[in-house]
């Protein structure tokens, strides 16, 4: 398994790639190509030459949900791919229009019509990726204190109503060392994505988890997810994108976590 970050908010030092407060990573694993959300802008392509990373060959496309940070590059990959041969993999709600306020944050009309081009799965449930990779469905609530909240509104059927992110999902990945958690924004609840991997994989050691937790304020809901993370031990922790400079501080003094920057890449047999 080799995961590199196409796009984060953060940039690293003397290394010279865009950043954006987006998501993009790209993951090879028994043989896919798989690009895991596209960021905001066309920075991910610009990126992703730089690193020798050719997305012309990517086998499938997942989405880790449809807000624009995640989903709105993908008009800029639309040319670059023959897309009867991507498979493109998300939760059905993805393609939904969502919006705060008077604010679009949703997917751009693109998806939809790429959803039509590309050999689509849109789905709520598990769905095997590759041997050793699983796209996780929607995650259901295991515990009391990731308890979910509307962001905005979404479009469903001609209705506005409120959006509680049930398209947020995760992948998984089995390696050697125990499971690899890739998230976009965790609006699901980390600790709820983590449990639904290990059920799916039937397997307890988790070695890693990279993405946003959406841990952004400091508050009860960052304290026990703090700890419940304490307890899993997880030795790779790599929280980035929508989680804040106080939570990651916090982290620190129960547990040892990873910087995340574009260019980063994570291999692991
Ligand atoms: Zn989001
Ligand atoms: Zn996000």
């Amino acid at each position: 398994m080799k995961i590199t970050v196409l796009v984060d908010n953060n940039t690293f030092i003397d290394k010279y790639y865009y950043g954006e407060p987006a998501v993009s990573y790209y993951l090879e694993i028994d043989n896919k190509k798989i690009l895991f959300d596209a960021g905001y802008s066309d920075i991910f392509l610009n990126n992703a030459e730089k690193l020798n990373i050719d997305l012309a060959e990517i086998t499938h496309l997942v989405f880790s949900h449809g807000h624009n940070d995640h989903t709105n590059g993908i008009k800029y990959l639309d040319k670059m791919l023959s897309w009867q041969f991507v498979k493109l993999v998300a939760h059905p709600d993805c393609l939904l229009q969502k919006r705060v306020g008077k604010e679009y944050i949703g997917p751009p009309p693109e998806l939809k019509l790429l959803a039509g081009k590309a050999a689509t799965v849109l789905t709520k449930k598990p769905y095997i990726i590759a041997e050793n990779c699983v796209f996780l469905g929607e995650i259901a609530d295991r515990n009391d204190f990731e308890n979910r909240v509307p962001i905005g509104e979404q479009l469903r059927d001609g209705v506005w109503q409120d959006d509680f992110v049930l398209d947020d999902s995760a992948l998984v990945c089995r390696t050697n060392e125990g499971l690899f958690i890739i998230s976009g924004c965790s609006h699901s609840g980390i600790c709820n994505i983590i449990e639904q991997a290990k059920n799916i994989m039937n397997e307890d050691k988790v070695v890693g988890v990279i993405g946003g937790f959406h841990l952004l304020e400091q508050n009860v809901r960052l304290d026990k997810t703090i700890s419940w993370l304490k307890q899993q031990q997880i030795n790779n922790l790599y929280p980035c994108h929508c989680v804040s400079l106080a939570a990651k501080a916090q982290m620190l003094t129960q547990f040892a976590i990873k910087e995340v920057g574009v260019g980063l890449t994570i291999k692991m047999d």
